[in-house]
């Protein structure tokens, strides 16, 4: 059977139970039902009664199943039938989209990147919803699905921006309107939050419980796995790293006005007013002012010592909280972690608290494209628990 001629698509199969058993052989697949079982703690007659609407539908499959000559067996290993359906995911920044198709095992099949002429929310939508049509042509298969993840705070389950400060958008009901827009449902998700989940299924988070992931750059984001699940906490708004109060002498934070925030002393314009003060340079970026440092201008390597210096105080923070097993960082900032890092690691051992300090500290940058997957990560979460978005 070709992909033109699938089964129409069917609303979302089955209930939490089943969405959990789908994410499991997601995840660990090929898997018998026993291990999925004992995974999940629940019956092998739970698990019969939630695989059997997955199977029927064309979700799952059993390994080997199409050898006729040996039919299936309840032992028999399940897993995901990855062409059964596409999502697309894309990474809405300031000024361009980065978007992918995917299959159900999120494995990259396409990608487009577009520049953003302006940021106001109709042309956006119009950019995005012209994204979608390019890349709907890219596959040869049904597109279900749109995840879409951007800086700021999102609250996913009403599926509204609150607050993007590189968009300069408010309570802006994303999902709705991009839905409108392309037909598709749409999930919302922070970009941040996004990327973690990336990094949980295929990436540096694939065998650990608990962990973090911390970006650096123009900003400072925080997306936080515990035990397992993602934490959003009461609105979408946990993991704000950059805003925790950590110097009551530091400069006032660009961002909320507060002082002494994570991210008036680390994002970028951080690093570069600080040398601009020190030093009366003006006109610096953050490229110019790395390339300053390393050529041995004391005022820069100061600037992004003291940077440095922050992040590993904010980063201990993490640790003493929350304890995950790994703190991944992330973001274009990585571009000067040769000028940040050692200080960065010394202010973390020196403030992690007791065990807190076996976190395992780990420097990672990751390309556009897999943000851009964690966006249809998120979506691919949300195909069987539709009716309880947020989860
Ligand atoms: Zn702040």
């Amino acid at each position: 059977m070709t992909r033109t001629q699938q089964t129409p698509l069917l609303p979302p199969v089955g209930d939490a139970t089943a969405a959990n058993v789908f994410m499991t052989v997601l995840t660990r697949g090929p898997i018998a039902r026993s291990e999925i079982a004992y995974t999940l703690g629940l019956s092998a007659g739970t698990i019969s009664r939630s695989t059997k609407p997955l199977l029927e539908a064309g979700y799952l499959i059993e390994d080997g199943a199409a050898d006729n000559s040996r039919p299936g067996r309840p032992t028999m290993p399940l897993r995901v039938v990855a062409e059964r359906e596409f999502v697309i995911g894309v990474k809405l920044t300031g000024d361009h989209l980065v978007g992918v198709v995917v299959d159900l095992l999120a494995n990259v099949r396409a990608s487009r990147e577009v520049s953003l002429t302006a940021t106001d929310v109709d042309s956006v939508v119009a950019a995005l919803a012209g994204l979608v049509a390019q890349l709907r042509l890219a596959v040869d298969g049904p597109i279900t699905r749109l995840g879409v993840g951007l800086g700021g705070h999102v609250d996913p389950a009403a599926g509204t921006v609150r607050y993007a400060p590189f968009l300069d958008w408010r309570d802006v009901p994303l999902a709705r309107i991009l839905s409108a827009a392309t037909g598709l449902p749409v999930v919302v998700e922070n970009d941040v939050n996004a990327l973690t989940v990336a990094e949980q299924w295929f990436g540096a988070g694939i065998d650990v419980p608990s962990f973090a992931v911390v970006t650096i750059g123009a900003g400072v984001g925080c997306g936080l796995v515990l035990n397992g699940g993602l934490v959003h906490g009461a609105s979408g708004l946990a993991g704000e790293l950059g805003h925790i109060p950590l110097d009551p002498a530091g400069p006032p934070c660009p961002r909320c006005g507060n002082t002494g925030c994570v991210e008036a002393a680390v994002a970028d314009s951080a690093i570069v007013g600080r040398i601009t003060q020190a030093s009366g340079r003006d006109g610096l970026d953050i490229l110019a002012a790395a390339q300053l440092a390393r050529t041995g201008d004391a005022a820069a390597a100061a600037a992004f010592t003291a940077a440095g210096q922050v992040l590993g105080r904010a980063l201990a923070t993490v640790a003493n909280l929350l304890n995950p097993n790994r703190i991944i960082l992330s973001g274009e900032g990585l571009a000067a972690s040769d000028l940040f890092e050692t200080a960065a690691r010394q202010a973390f051992y020196t403030h992690a608290y007791g065990s807190a300090g076996d976190c395992e500290l780990l420097t990672r940058p990751l390309p556009d494209d897999t943000w851009a997957r964690g966006a249809a990560a998120v979506a691919i979460q949300h195909l069987f628990v539709a009716r309880a978005p947020g989860r």
